[in-house]
């Protein structure tokens, strides 16, 4: 099943979608009170939704982000990619260079919960703090279930479904302050949704994404291309602090970002990046350089 949340006729309402026929299954609004309904969704097991009214066209409306907020900030993972982790190390925005250019172990960072924005909101950033704003197309996983040390062989059982999402990054935040959370953090820096894929939905063995910054293609991969696979991302996190659901893990970013061109190629104002992958749906937003005033 997929679930979005979405606005039609100017009201905030759930919908499930039928991607093939290019349909949004308006839900009853009586199964979605709660402020932050697609997280009580997921908490409670992914129930199909009982009572729907209204089938509209997926254009005729606007999807928001998933989940209206988020509980905790969100993990991501580093260099999961072999050709990105090259890429990220010749770049020169790599503070840690020196490290294996292919870790070892799973890298891990997290995007602060304010970072949230929907599917089509703006990227916005302010030229005075940042001039190297870069995406990062990347499938994530939604965790299901509380869970605390989770062996690798039961690690699927504990996966809610998939989103996708855009690690949105300021390099010159990344490289200056020699740790992540900074530069992954700004506000409108975690484009996510349309929708929630259930796990039953996506095969992690093959699973395209591609990204275009205005229509020109940057990047594509499988996500059966990882470094580190779902499974141990979720056995190394589990083994450190409890999971919740709702929680999301980034997988990581294939090669082709926007430092990975020499010169870099960085996201300017009126940029208009879109991520789409399997089943998953299309991520577009478009970029503002604002200032704080603005
Ligand atoms: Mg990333």
């Amino acid at each position: 099943m997929k679930m979005g949340r979405c606005i039609w006729e100017g009201r905030v309402r759930l919908a499930t979608i039928d991607e093939a026929r290019g349909l949004a299954c308006l839900v009853d609004s009586c199964e979605s009170h709660g402020p932050n309904p697609l997280m009580d969704w997921v908490a409670a097991g992914g129930a199909a939704p009982t009572r729907t009214r209204v089938t509209v066209d997926l254009a005729e409306v606007r999807f928001l982000s998933p989940f209206s907020a988020l509980r905790r900030n969100v993990f991501a993972v580093g260099k999961n990619y072999r050709a990105h982790a090259a890429e990220f190390d010749n770049s020169g925005f790599n503070a840690t260079a020196g490290s294996a250019s292919i870790p070892e172990h799973p890298q891990v960072f997290t995007k602060a919960t304010t970072a949230l924005c929907g599917p089509n909101d703006p990227i916005r950033f302010d030229p005075a703090l940042t001039q190297s704003v870069d995406y990062e197309g990347e499938i994530a996983v939604v965790v299901g279930k509380t869970c605390h040390r989770v062996a690798r062989k039961d690690a699927m059982g504990v996966v809610f479904g998939y989103v996708l999402l855009n690690d949105v990054t300021a390099r010159d935040l990344q490289k200056r302050h020699s740790q992540w959370f900074l530069g992954k953090s700004l506000d409108t820096f975690c484009p996510l949704g349309p929708w929630i894929a259930t796990r039953d939905e996506i095969r992690t063995d093959d699973c395209t994404l591609n990204t275009w910054v205005n229509g020109e293609q940057r990047q594509h991969a499988n996500l059966g291309e990882l470094i580190f696979d779902i499974p141990t991302l979720i056995e190394t996190l589990s083994h450190v602090c409890t999971l919740q659901p709702g929680d999301l893990i980034a997988t990581g970013t294939p090669v082709g970002v926007g430092i990975g061109f020499d010169p870099p190629r960085f996201l300017k104002d009126g940029d208009e990046v879109r991520i789409s992958a399997d089943g998953l749906g299309t991520l577009c937003n478009r970029v503002m350089a604002t200032g704080e005033s603005a």
